[in-house]
């Protein structure tokens, strides 16, 4: 028999530092990286061919204390990767020193450890009222400019505000340099023009459950997803949220290694292999937190 064919995963968007994940943190992380899905309804998702697993995580925060949280587990774990920042709808919350606690963290980090690998995640949010506008935008700008400074991608939120992401990013390339923002749009919603501006301007998209559902609604999306350049399209899950279908309402909980599921969702629409879309997105996002080298295998820990 011929050895299985290794995909390497890089989930860009999994709160693993949530309250969600605490219970049993060890154990699903050392499942994500042996390539071993949950059990569902008994019985266990197999491939013999293709196997999937988890070779990194970018771990974003809400605010300060799961930033720390987050680095915390970076250092524990050499496939987690630490972003710190706050959350659209947590800005509300924050204290006057968070915000220059978490430049320090970031300004005055090792670079070579490779624990902090971005901002975020920041942006602006209309869905839920929990933050004044004006506040989101104040700190989400503020964001955007400590990512130049401290030379880090910032990962952006955007929920029901495409237009007002879209204005801020056009104000904030034209004050800083041109197209000098750096980072990803996780989760990303918005028409087709706005995926080519976004690019254009220099960021990545993420691409996660929303892309695998089967609704009509989100054609547009899928379009997007068929025309990205190859070079900028991300994979992530938003764990413990927004789980992929098929497995939607059959997981308690997201989990990183179902961005396998978001992968074969993309080779679907790109008219690829699967294999050639998990190469590419492990590449772009190395190249986009600059992970460092990752494995190439599944870890294979006593069961
Ligand atoms: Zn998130």
């Amino acid at each position: 028999m011929s050895e299985p064919r290794y995909l390497p995963l890089v989930d860009t968007h999994a709160h693993v530092n949530l309250d969600d994940f605490a219970p049993d943190l060890p154990d699903l992380l050392n499942r994500s990286r042996e390539g071993r899905f949950p059990p569902i309804k008994g019985r266990q998702i197999d491939d013999p061919i293709l196997r999937p697993f988890v070779a990194g995580i970018v771990c974003p925060a809400v605010d300060l204390e799961s930033s720390l949280r987050g680095i915390e587990l970076a250092k524990e774990y050499d496939f987690i990767f630490a972003a710190v920042g706050f959350h659209p709808n947590h800005t509300a919350l924050m204290q006057p020193e968070d915000w220059d606690a978490c430049e320090r963290l970031v300004l005055e980090r090792d670079a070579a450890a490779n624990n902090i690998v971005a901002l975020g995640e920041t942006g602006l949010d209309r869905y839920w009222d929990d933050a004044p506008f004006d506040l989101q935008r104040k700190y989400f700008l503020q964001t955007l400019e400590l990512g130049l400074r401290a030379e880090l991608p910032v990962i952006v939120h955007s929920r029901d505000a495409n237009d007002d992401l879209m204005a801020a990013l056009r104000e904030f390339c034209a004050d800083a340099r041109p197209n000098s923002a750096r980072g990803v749009i996780h989760s990303f919603s918005g028409t087709l023009d706005q995926a080519e501006e976004l690019v254009e301007m220099g960021f990545y998209l993420g691409f996660g459950g929303f892309v695998t559902y089967t609704s009509k609604k989100f054609a547009e999306l899928w379009d997007v997803a068929r025309r990205v350049r190859t070079d900028r399209m991300l994979l992530e899950t938003d764990s413990p949220f927004l789980t992929p279908h098929p497995l939607r309402g059959k997981l308690e909980r997201n989990e990183p290694l179902t961005t396998a599921f978001v992968a074969r969702r993309l080779a679907e629409l790109r008219d690829a292999s699967v294999a050639e879309i998990v190469a590419q997105t492990t590449e772009n996002a190395r190249r986009l937190f600059q992970l460092p080298e990752l494995r190439q295998k599944p870890d294979q820990t006593e069961r």
